[in-house]
């Protein structure tokens, strides 16, 4: 290790790191709990063949702290956490290694609740939940959202209509050219959304048969995943890869507006900058990307409710206006505006605690030997 759990912990700013074993089930995993200001660390379970303890750890407190910004910006009363389980190459997961590290995640009381990442699946969220109710995400048939891509593409199309509204100064998506670049599961919901909105769409995608499958079912146009960058177009909407918005991209773009599902889509903070100076409004991608996560979480309100969870998606376009208003005011981009609505709101809620809701145990006492007449 470069550096102690300690140090790293000091860095992105952890409450609690929790390294987990269960050597029968083949279990090493870490949670890591970044912020419960707003409430339960929530955020899923990876698993991957890391090369190392410590590129496991970073992992697990780079994608936590991502998630306390996530939704603190969505205005969800949670904080922010992560999994990462280390498996060997080409390694299976098993029932017994979910079910292990659902009983550790039970362990924590409801500081920490999982759901689904790279390299788990809703089945793995199955066997977590016969151990703990800790659990987000889950299949319809127990209780969940059922996937979360529709919702992206819902709070997606919210985003694109926050931008507009500010740079044609009309929400309406009628008439606008749209070039959605990834087909898979958030893009196509996507493409169908805002083909109903009477937006004027082209794809692209490296797999052919995707690309032909929108193409005659919604009568859009395509571009070649080379020529996409250049193609002229109100709205670029990055839906498939991250990093896709750098220093041999930016100056190709022909947009006015960025706006995407993919995560990560700088390849740098600086590139945030690049646009701005370019005038071309970005919405930034944790931000707008957030209905999945939404819908997901709705779970935790005594079970999922779809109307809800599309009204709360609803709210992706007041939080992209206000990234556009703090924007504005402080005069900086909006892929630092957006830190800067996450860290105001935990900041802003962070007093509450202490008012006091519940009396100490000595004083309920008390209570109960002079009774209010
Ligand atoms: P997906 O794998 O279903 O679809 C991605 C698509 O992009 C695929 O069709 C793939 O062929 C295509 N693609 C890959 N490289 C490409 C390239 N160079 N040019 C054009 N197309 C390319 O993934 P998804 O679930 O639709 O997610 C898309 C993006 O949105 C990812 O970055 C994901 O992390 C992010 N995201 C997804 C959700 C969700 O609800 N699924 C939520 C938040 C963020």
């Amino acid at each position: 290790m470069k550096r102690s759990v300690f140090e790293y912990m000091e860095q992105y700013g952890h409450e609690q790191v929790v390294f987990c074993r269960d050597r029968e089930a083949g279990l090493r995993a870490i949670i890591a709990i970044h912020d419960t200001t707003l409430g339960p660390a929530t955020g899923g379970t990876r698993v991957w063949a890391y090369e190392s303890e410590e590129e496991a750890l970073i992992d697990a407190l780079r994608l936590s702290h991502a998630m306390t910004y996530k939704y603190a910006a969505a205005g969800i009363n949670l904080g922010g956490g992560k999994t990462t389980i280390i498996i060997q190459p080409g390694e299976k997961t098993s029932e017994a290694l979910f079910r292990a590290l659902g009983r550790f995640i039970d362990s924590l009381g409801g500081r920490y609740i999982t759901g689904e990442d790279v390299g788990t699946t809703a089945g793995d969220l199955e066997y977590i939940n016969m151990e703990t109710d800790f659990v987000v995400g889950l299949p319809a048939e127990s209780g969940g959202s059922g996937g979360p891509s529709p919702y992206t593409a819902i709070g997606v199309v919210e985003g694109m209509k926050a931008c507009c509204q500010e740079v044609y100064g009309s929400e309406s998506l009628r008439g606008k050219g749209v070039a959605v670049q990834g087909v898979g599961n958030v893009g196509r919901h996507l493409v169908k959304i805002l083909v109903e909105n009477g937006a004027s769409v082209v794809v692209a995608d490296i797999d052919e048969q995707r690309v032909k499958g929108v193409v005659d079912e919604f009568g859009v146009g395509r571009v070649g995943p080379d020529d996409f960058y250049g193609v002229e177009c109100d709205i670029f909407s990055p839906c498939a890869l991250g990093a896709v918005l750098n220093d041999e991209t930016i100056p190709r773009l022909r947009c006015k507006v960025v706006a995407g599902s993919a995560n990560n889509q700088l390849a740098e903070a600086q590139h945030g900058d690049m646009l701005h100076e370019r005038g071309i409004l970005y919405a930034p991608d944790f931000i707008i990307n957030a209905g999945g996560t939404i819908a997901d979480t709705d779970q935790l309100e005594g079970g999922f409710n779809a109307e809800r969870a599309k009204k709360k998606v609803a709210r992706v376009y007041d939080n992209i206006a206000k990234v556009i208003e703090i924007s504005k005011r402080d005069g900086i981009p909006t892929s630092r505006a957006a830190d800067r609505l996450a860290e105001e709101r935990i900041e802003r809620m962070s007093h509450l605690k202490r008012i006091r809701v519940k009396m100490p145990k000595k004083i309920a006492r008390a209570a109960d030997i002079f009774p209010r007449r």
